[in-house]
């Protein structure tokens, strides 16, 4: 899964051609840099490898999110519809521009459910985000038909699936603008970053600004700059872009290698009656970042998981209906409004209401299902160990409950 696991003499080298001359800002500098300017060739090279008109790159995939937002012109009041089941970064950029997070129901493709989308616009929504969750992607054709016909913004959140395509599309590049992140345990990484990609020049220009306080960079120099709005420092440095470079040339190596063993896998797990799969809107878009699949019962899960516990076998199965960073029942900090700063009466009205809002659908799902993380470093040794382990541990369960009825 994460593109740390393949980091070597490529990632060296490109960081040391910063290193050589001392320039680690990707702006300015024009004559000491000497030609290396790693974050310009990163976002040309994104948009070659996704398909996209334009690509900004940012310090995280939240502070891509918040610029997407920002130059979508999403503010005070707006209503963002995301699903229950992504990670906190999706509501945290939706605060932070004075936007309201509507939370609703996944499906079981693990993302948006569009008929829960369409139940939760009132005249107040803008924007329907949907997460692409777990490599795989949304219904895109139908969130998009919901977005041409409400007239609403389709932003895509596509940091956990790079090199996703829906349709022949790379996911990220369907939307009005969508965001990757690049953080450690993504795809490919910078060790922290992100991009905006669109293919609206103007929606592009005002991420080039907003993500350097504003700037317009028409000047000769940064002092020559206009600022046509107010912008923040979600900057990208060029250690960091010098990093990304080096992992977007090893994309195609890892997506193969992911491929591979999320078929073995699967073609393991399906061996039991009792496993189903999550549903893929286009299966051969898959990233093959997860591996994700249910049990009948959420007791029989549970069994799975205590008993993987206890072999010290559990890491990389993840069961995210009591995880605090991915799924809305242990969001406390987000319903309980902890902000440190005051939020706008709607947000604190909004946050509120979560609290008693009830996600039957995705409880259940979530309950039943296991997201096991494909790595990139597995033997096919290993790959055929974890198999039998985890076909195991489902049999036991599965045995426990036969018994227990
Ligand atoms: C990782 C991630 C982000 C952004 O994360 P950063 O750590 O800020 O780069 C946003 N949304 C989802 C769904 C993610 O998984």
């Amino acid at each position: 899964m994460p593109g740390f696991e393949f980091f070597g003499d490529e990632e060296r080298r490109e960081v040391n051609d910063v290193l050589q001359t001392g320039i680690l800002m990707r702006y300015g500098f024009d004559g000491p840099r000497k030609g290396i300017w790693k974050s310009v060739e990163l976002e040309k090279e994104i948009c070659k490898t996704f398909g996209s008109k334009y690509a900004q790159l940012t310090s995280s995939g939240t502070s891509a999110l918040t610029t997407a937002m920002a130059a979508l012109g999403i503010g005070a009041g707006d209503e963002i519809i995301m699903p229950a089941f992504t990670f906190v970064a999706s509501f945290e950029a939706v605060l932070s521009v004075g936007a309201i997070p509507v939370l609703v129901e996944v499906d079981e493709t693990l993302t948006l459910n569009p008929q829960a989308v369409l139940n939760a616009i009132t005249r107040k929504t803008k924007c329907v985000m949907p997460v692409h969750m777990c490599g795989s992607m949304a219904d895109l054709d139908a969130l998009k038909n919901i977005c041409d016909e409400h007239n609403l913004i389709l932003l895509e959140d596509a940091c956990q699936s790079i090199g996703a395509t829906y349709k022949g599309k790379h996911v990220g590049t369907i939307g009005a603008a969508g965001t990757f992140s690049f953080d450690y345990v993504k795809t490919i990484t910078c060790a922290e970053g992100g991009v905006v990609m669109t293919n609206s020049e103007d929606v592009y220009i005002k991420c080039d600004g907003y993500t350097d306080h504003g700037h317009d960079h028409k000047g000769v120099d940064r002092g020559a700059d206009l600022h046509p709005f107010i912008g923040y420092n979600f900057r990208i440095s060029e250690l960091h872009a010098a990093v990304g470079l080096a992992q977007i040339r090893k994309l195609d190596k890892f997506l193969a290698i992911q491929k591979k063993n999320h078929t073995y896998l699967k073609n393991v797990l399906a061996e039991i009656p009792e496993v189903s799969f999550r549903q893929i809107p286009d299966p051969s878009g898959d990233s093959c970042t997860f591996l994700c699949w249910f049990l009948p019962t959420a007791e029989i899960t549970k069994a799975f998981v205590d008993e993987m516990k206890a072999q010290g076998i559990l890491a990389g199965n993840f069961h995210y209906i009591d995880n605090n960073w991915h799924y809305i029942r242990n969001w406390h900090h987000l319903k309980n409004g902890g902000s440190l700063y005051p939020l706008s009466d709607a947000q604190k009205e909004a946050l509120a209401k979560l609290k008693s809002q009830a996600f039957p659908v995705s409880d259940d799902l979530m309950s039943r299902c296991i997201c096991t993380a494909i790595n990139l470093s597995w033997t096919d040794e290993q790959l055929k160990e974890k198999g039998e382990k985890m076909i195991a541990a489902i049999k036991k369960a599965l045995q426990q409950s036969s018994v227990a009825v």
